[in-house]
């Protein structure tokens, strides 16, 4: 089973490989966009559970793209690693500034620390959703506390016909 989708999005087929293939060897659904307008199309029809977002795009820059992702109330929620070059502090902290939850340096950080940042961003958004659906349990649970225990019940007496 996919451990989820990634989408990256990059101008070089050569960091396009590097990093499908390794992802992919490590479980994941991997998507690729060759410029920025390709990648924002694809954000929104395939909702990816995380993004590899490289700055420097034909078409449209990753700003832009970042910009539109955290714009949207449909894809805002998704978490976004930039590509950097090295000896480009500003760019990095500008997307940071814009909502990116981590960067990387193209060609100075491996493709394994790269992934060891993708397992922690993802860890993150599930810890975080399995604390909301727990509240929603509870919420329901409260709301619905007699039908739950008539439930609970029923279910008894069929495990125990006596
Ligand atoms: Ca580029």
């Amino acid at each position: 089973m996919s451990k989820g989708t990634i989408l990256i999005v990059e101008d070089q087929q050569g960091f396009r490989r590097i990093y499908h293939d390794v992802l992919e060897n490590d479980g994941y659904e991997v998507l690729e966009a060759q410029d920025g307008q390709e990648g924002w199309e694809m954000v929104q029809s395939h909702k990816p559970h995380l993004v590899l977002l490289d700055l420097g795009l034909p078409k449209m820059d990753g700003f832009e793209v970042l910009k539109r992702i955290r714009e949207n109330p449909d894809t805002k929620h998704i978490p976004v690693i930039i590509f950097s070059v090295l000896g480009e502090q500003k760019d990095v902290k500008k997307g940071l500034e814009m909502g990116a939850n981590d960067y990387t340096v193209k060609g100075f950080y491996t493709p394994r620390q790269i992934l060891s940042k993708i397992k922690n961003l993802m860890t993150q958004v599930e810890v975080k959703k399995s604390v909301n659906s727990y509240k929603l349990r509870i919420h329901d649970q409260a709301d619905d506390a007699p039908l739950l225990q008539n439930e609970i019940g029923l279910t008894q007496g069929y495990h125990c016909p006596h």
